[in-house]
């Protein structure tokens, strides 16, 4: 008798709850039923995606401040209402930064896509 499954060992993790031992793909314990999570978890995701919806804002009502409203700059965004987006100049800069994954909300959060 010859063993031939040395070069096909498998990764094992250890149930959370039964001890069971498991394969690492396993989503439950097949034993006690018991969710395993994951090693590999997501990356943090900072609440809510601003960047598709402040870059439409920016587009089409950028001259009005709404995406300075939108992602809580309150004073700029009325300064830009006042003077009309710095006559179109300011919202077009406003519109390359968040294009470029460079604009940031008032929490300091970079808007990403
Ligand atoms: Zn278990």
């Amino acid at each position: 008798m010859e063993e031939t499954s040395l070069n096909t060992i498998e990764n094992y993790k250890y149930c959370t709850e039964c001890g069971k031992q498991l394969s690492t793909k396993a989503a439950a314990c097949p034993n006690c039923g018991a969710p395993q999570q994951n090693s590999e978890s997501g990356d943090d995701q900072n609440g809510e995606n601003k960047f598709l919806p402040a870059l439409l804002l920016c587009w089409f009502a950028g001259a009005l401040g709404i995406h300075r409203f939108y992602t809580g700059h309150t004073t700029i965004g009325i300064i830009q209402l006042l003077t009309a987006g710095g006559c179109g100049i300011w919202a077009l800069i406003d519109l390359i930064l968040i294009i470029s994954g460079n604009y940031k909300d008032s929490d300091g959060v970079t808007l990403k896509p």
